[in-house]
């Protein structure tokens, strides 16, 4: 039977150092890393998301900015506020949520954030740099499972690691960090021949396809690690719903070396990762070193 990797522990773990951090940065230097958060509409998934990011934020101690606009906010408007994020020395970093209204280009506004204060790790110089294996910010989920994953293996290099899913959230800038660390890289996606094949040749599967319990255990390579990011609901058979991954979990556990669980995975890092990002970025741009 597989270890769990416990990814709530993990990221209250990493909140707690970050928190600890941002006192000293405090006490030190008389900075408060802020985090501006914009939302746009009232998809109520997204609402979730916010609260939960802006009472996290407050909890390790760093301001929180919340930016509640209505669903028919122009494009102008939204342009015009990140310009005064950008320009605030109190916001480190700006999370515009996704889905942004139809009306509004996604592109065009994410990469109308400041390189700097782009804790989410998708403006293009920010894809430009992981793609070149060139420090820069790194997007929040994919940062949390590689965090995990080390935490987990240790040095990753010469390991062979699949990933299922090629989205630029977090199937390719997963990939990238995987080739960084020196893994032997495969991205699979809804065109991938032999699927079960491919994945049963990989020392670390990491899973994100948004497809409820579709990677098996007879999937899985004995004693590999398995990072599972999707977060799907589905019919608890008795009125309700549930959460669950894309791996089957159980015949998974049965065969892996190790396995995050859905929920309590990959989930809980992604805001974890969100806070170190800002901590980073509040200390990049005001030239002190992150407290140690
Ligand atoms: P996308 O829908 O953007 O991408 C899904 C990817 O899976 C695509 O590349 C698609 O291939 C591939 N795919 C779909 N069906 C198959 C199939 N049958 N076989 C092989 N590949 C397939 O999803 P995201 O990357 O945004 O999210 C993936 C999952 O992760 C979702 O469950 C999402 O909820 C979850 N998630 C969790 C986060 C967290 O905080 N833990 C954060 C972000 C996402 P193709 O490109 O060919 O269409």
């Amino acid at each position: 039977m597989a270890t769990i990797i416990d990814g709530k522990a993990f990221a209250a773990n990493l909140r707690s150092e970050i928190a600890r951090k941002v006192a000293i940065l405090k006490q030190q230097h008389d900075l408060v890393p802020g985090l501006a958060v914009v939302l746009v509409g009232e998809d109520p998934a997204s609402q979730v998301y916010v609260r939960s990011k802006g009472k996290q934020t407050v909890e390790a101690g760093m301001n929180s900015y919340e930016h509640r606009l209505d669903a028919g906010t122009s494009q102008a408007e939204l342009l015009g506020l990140i310009d005064r994020l950008n320009a605030d020395p109190e916001v480190h970093g700006i999370l515009v949520q996704l889905p942004l209204p139809g009306h509004i280009d996604e592109e065009a506004v994410i990469n109308s954030i400041s390189v700097d204060k782009d804790v989410d790790g998708f403006h293009l110089s920010n894809v430009g740099k992981l793609s070149i294996g060139a420090d820069g910010i790194v997007p929040c989920t994919p940062l949390g499972s590689l965090m995990m994953l080390k935490d987990h293996l240790g040095d990753l290099s010469g390991k062979k690691a699949i990933i299922v899913g090629r989205s630029n959230i977090v199937g390719k800038p997963m990939a990238a960090l995987l080739l960084k660390e020196s893994c032997t890289v495969t991205i699979a996606h809804s065109r991938t021949q032999d699927l079960p094949g491919e994945c049963r040749e990989a020392d670390i599967l990491v899973a994100a396809v948004g497809r409820p319990e579709m990677i098996k255990g007879d999937w899985v390579k004995p004693g590999a690690t398995v990072i599972d990011v999707g977060i799907n609901r589905i019919d608890n058979g008795e009125g309700g719903t549930r959460l669950v991954g894309d791996v089957e979990f159980d015949s998974a556990a049965a065969v892996a070396g190790a396995i995050t669980p859905v929920p309590g995975g990959v989930g809980p890092m992604t805001i974890a990762c969100l806070l170190y990002n800002t901590l980073q970025q509040a200390c990049r741009i005001n030239d002190v070193e992150v407290p140690e």
